[in-house]
């Protein structure tokens, strides 16, 4: 196995691309993928004050390293959510990175901030965690980069990522979040930052052996509350199906954005409201996020949790 580049040992096979590379061509290689992304897309520029999601796994800390080593402007953002020992040790690999590279980064702490974290949270309204976690992240991001005053708020989303969540919205027909479904989504509103995602052209092994070859040490353990999740599941059929047949999860993926959306998005007729509560973008009078939190209050000691986001 030979690099396609240089013709020396070659020490990873992309068998989707049908070619290999060495540590150095391999790196260039994601990275030639963002930026390529990043360009394709117009994501953003180096002018641009980006704010990153950062969880401590390899997707967000590969994206920092990335865009870091391309001159970007980017601050990370980690929400520590409140899952016992799993959140701990995201907080500790998420400093220990942004310390060691010198980078700025955010903490917003759900339990000092709210009350309660995840896992208190989704015990008192009785919902899955996923779903609480989620909202609280979506929420979060959008408002803190507001508050902050980034242009462009970017996550770690990675092909295996966007083709599982499609398979779901495709299995389910859900049209609402397949119009949604897209690299990147602009500012529909003055309270909704534009958000982008500029990995999502690279697997999580491709990820994986970005950090592999440059020692960046991430948080490998799942959260609790992913078993039985089923985009894992999704993730698990479209994996199987990438073995027998190199290339499907981008396949499926790039067709629905170069074929299927566009039409979805001739489609889009969604109004915007602002919350009741807390005057951020619903289509509704009261947000689903404020909803979630006024009902926690309700189920909980009312002193313990704060009725809307105090930022
Ligand atoms: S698996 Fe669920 S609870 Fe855990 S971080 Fe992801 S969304 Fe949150
Ligand atoms: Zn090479
Ligand atoms: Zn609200």
């Amino acid at each position: 196995m030979r690099c396609k580049k240089c013709h020396k040992k070659a020490s990873v096979e992309l068998r989707r691309h049908n070619t290999s590379f060495c540590p150095i061509h391999y790196i260039e290689f994601v990275s030639n993928q963002v930026s390529r992304n990043i360009k394709k897309h117009n994501m953003f520029t180096s002018a641009n004050r980006v704010l990153l999601a950062v969880s401590g796994g390899k997707d967000s800390l590969a994206l920092w390293d990335i865009l870091t080593k391309q001159g970007y402007n980017v601050t990370g953002l980690h929400l520590k959510l409140g899952i016992g020992n799993y959140s701990l040790k995201a907080a500790e690999k998420t400093r220990a990175f942004a310390e060691t590279h010198e980078l700025q980064l955010i903490e917003y702490d759900l339990e000092s901030e709210m009350g309660l974290g995840v896992s208190r949270l989704s015990k008192s309204i009785k919902r899955a965690p996923c779903s609480g976690c989620g909202l609280n992240k979506r929420y979060f991001f959008n408002k803190l980069a507001l508050q902050f005053q980034f242009d462009v708020l970017i996550t770690g989303h990675n092909l295996d990522d966007e083709a599982a969540t499609l398979f779901g919205n495709v299995l389910h027909w859900q049209e609402q979040a397949l119009s949604r479904q897209s690299p990147i989504l602009e500012s529909t509103h003055p309270n909704l930052v534009k958000k982008c995602k500029p990995l999502y052209t690279l697997t999580e092994r491709e990820i994986a052996s970005y950090c592999l070859l440059l020692k960046i040490a991430y948080q490998e353990e799942e959260c609790p509350n992913a078993a039985g999740a089923h985009s894992l599941l999704y993730k698990d059929l479209l994996n199987r199906l990438e073995v027998q047949s190199p290339g499907s999860k981008q396949q499926f993926l790039q067709g629905f954005l170069s074929k299927i959306r566009p039409s979805f998005r001739s489609q889009e007729t969604v109004t915007l409201n602002e919350c009741d509560s807390c005057g951020m973008p619903t289509t509704g009078q009261v947000c689903s996020f404020c909803r979630m939190w006024e009902r926690a209050r309700k189920l909980t000691d009312p002193k313990l949790v704060n009725g809307t986001s105090n930022l």
